[in-house]
């Protein structure tokens, strides 16, 4: 049995497992060990489902021994605990749902188990998807397994930091704005938010009902492929659910870049980006291009304003889907003398953390009459502005290449007093969620020691050119190779 189970891929995993060479019984226990040595210092699970995972490892073993697996079975993995799981407290990284069991499990989560995938416990995140450091989670922050003074980004942060280091082999988070993407650069994994629906979101906790996806954090581009080739599909229960077959993201994988068209939007290239950002995302592009990728200059001008636009959406529509917890259907209730709208502020109240009534508020006030044409109106002008600047450019490019996020990993707390600042972190990512395209984030370098990520976008349902760009500049590169030093 090779000694260090800790950083293989799915890919490696099943070998091993195919080979009975381990068993998904030891590869279990394997990470179950490296979560105990690790975790004091990372803290990216908030609840750790130890006797599941066994007993699904053991399944996992009988399965194996039939010959009949699939690339996920036996692999241990964790899910962000914004996804219902049956029997497994689900809490969104909020008081509000402490004590919530849901009696089923989310879409995305059943089609994992058919596989028998393990699972190893949920994920910490920013409380119900609202942040980009997971500093917002109502139990404890997660540290960023490269510099545990640093945050790992959000608002999956948790997965982020379980997969680079080591914790799992992959991991499912949720992207509204950026919350796959910017975690995977900020900890040196392969994130991707997939088409607006593609992934099921049955199950899902909802945030931005309308920006809203579920995504993959894998070790490396293959990896990424492999989930997808299970979570993609259409799923009656999501209305919004793309109908028809999805193909295999395997195929086509190692087709290279040669004659791809890449355009280099200028508007994620300007100032607020980091200067050694774009220094390591400019040299990736030249990778690309040294591959056989033709690179050239485009503006979408638009994206100045998307920021702006995803922080009036994203809160309007949060307003709306988080009027659900009023202290009577799901987790805390606070009793309180007097009607029910009493019980429901005190419970609203206690239960929600101070990001998220700042959210409520804001979505409250800008869809509240008189000022709905002039937020609420103008950001949906805006995401239309965007969506056909962004079909213009998909007529003359395949890709678009950015950085996923301005900075590199930034210190504890120190944007905790300052939203605005917190926010500027999506400014790459938002783009995306409001034009309803995929894209994916793959490391591309260093600075100061802290991993940098390339981003690519493309149009609707292109996730397999998505998947075979990063594939051929990971095959040119060793960034994905690089482990934190725990
Ligand atoms: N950081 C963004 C926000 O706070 C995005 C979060 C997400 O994608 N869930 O809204």
């Amino acid at each position: 049995m090779p000694d260090d189970l800790q950083n293989l891929s799915i890919g490696e995993c099943q070998r091993l497992l195919e080979r009975r060479e381990v068993s998904s019984l030891e590869l279990t226990h394997a990470y179950l060990s490296a979560i105990e040595r690790v975790e004091p210092g990372v803290q990216a699970f908030i609840n750790l489902t130890h006797d599941l995972a066994l007993e699904q490892a053991r399944k996992a073993d009988v399965r194996l021994a039939t010959g009949e697996a699939s690339p996920l079975t036996g692999v241990p993995m964790q899910v962000k605990d914004l996804l219902s799981t049956r029997g497994v407290p689900t809490t969104c990284g909020s008081r509000m749902l402490e004590g919530f069991v849901p009696p089923y499990d989310a879409a995305v989560v059943e089609r994992l188990y058919e596989q028998d995938a393990v699972l190893l416990g949920k994920g910490n995140m920013d409380e119900f998807a609202m942040g980009s450091s997971t500093e917002n989670s109502a139990f404890h922050p997660t540290y960023n397994p490269w510099d545990l003074d640093r945050v790992p980004g959000g608002s999956s942060g948790g997965g982020a930091a379980a997969v680079a280091a080591g914790e799992c082999v992959y991991a499912l988070g949720s992207d509204t704005g950026g919350s796959v993407r910017q975690p995977a650069a900020m900890c040196g994994v392969v994130g991707l938010k997939p088409t607006y629906g593609l992934v099921s979101r049955w199950g899902l906790v909802a945030y931005a009902s309308s920006l809203d996806q579920v995504g993959p954090l894998t070790r490396d581009v293959s990896d990424c492929a492999t989930v997808l080739n299970v979570l993609a599909g259409h799923d009656s229960r999501d209305s919004t659910s793309i109908p028809g077959e999805r193909p295999d993201y395997q195929r086509g994988l190692t087709d290279g870049v040669r004659g791809l068209r890449v355009g280099m939007p200028r508007e994620y290239f300007e100032e607020g980006v980091d200067p050694e950002v774009r220094r390591v995302v400019t040299e990736a592009v030249g990778v690309l291009e040294g591959l056989g990728a033709l690179v050239e200059e485009v503006s979408l001008p638009s994206t100045t304003y998307a920021l702006a636009a995803y922080y009036i959406i994203a809160p309007s529509e949060c307003s709306a889907n988080l009027a659900r917890y009023d202290g009577v259907k799901y987790g805390l209730s606070v009793p309180e003398a007097g009607d029910g709208a009493s019980a429901m502020e005190a419970t609203r109240s206690a239960g929600f953390g101070a990001e998220v009534k700042r959210r409520i508020m804001l979505g409250t006030y800008a869809l509240s009459a008189g000022y709905y044409d002039a937020f609420y109106l103008k950001a949906l002008k805006v995401r239309t502005l965007l969506r056909r600047e962004c079909e213009e450019a998909f007529r003359r490019f395949d890709v678009l290449v950015s950085p996923t996020s301005p900075t590199v990993a930034f210190p504890l707390g120190s944007r905790m007093a300052d939203p605005v600042q917190m926010y500027q972190a999506d400014v790459c990512t938002v783009p995306a969620n409001i034009a309803g395209i995929p894209a994916i984030s793959v490391p591309c370098g260093f600075s100061d020691g802290l991993p940098v990520g390339l981003q690519l976008m493309g149009p609707a349902m292109a996730e397999a050119t998505l998947l075979r760009t990063g594939y051929a500049y990971e095959q040119a590169t060793d960034w994905h190779t690089k482990r934190p030093p725990l």
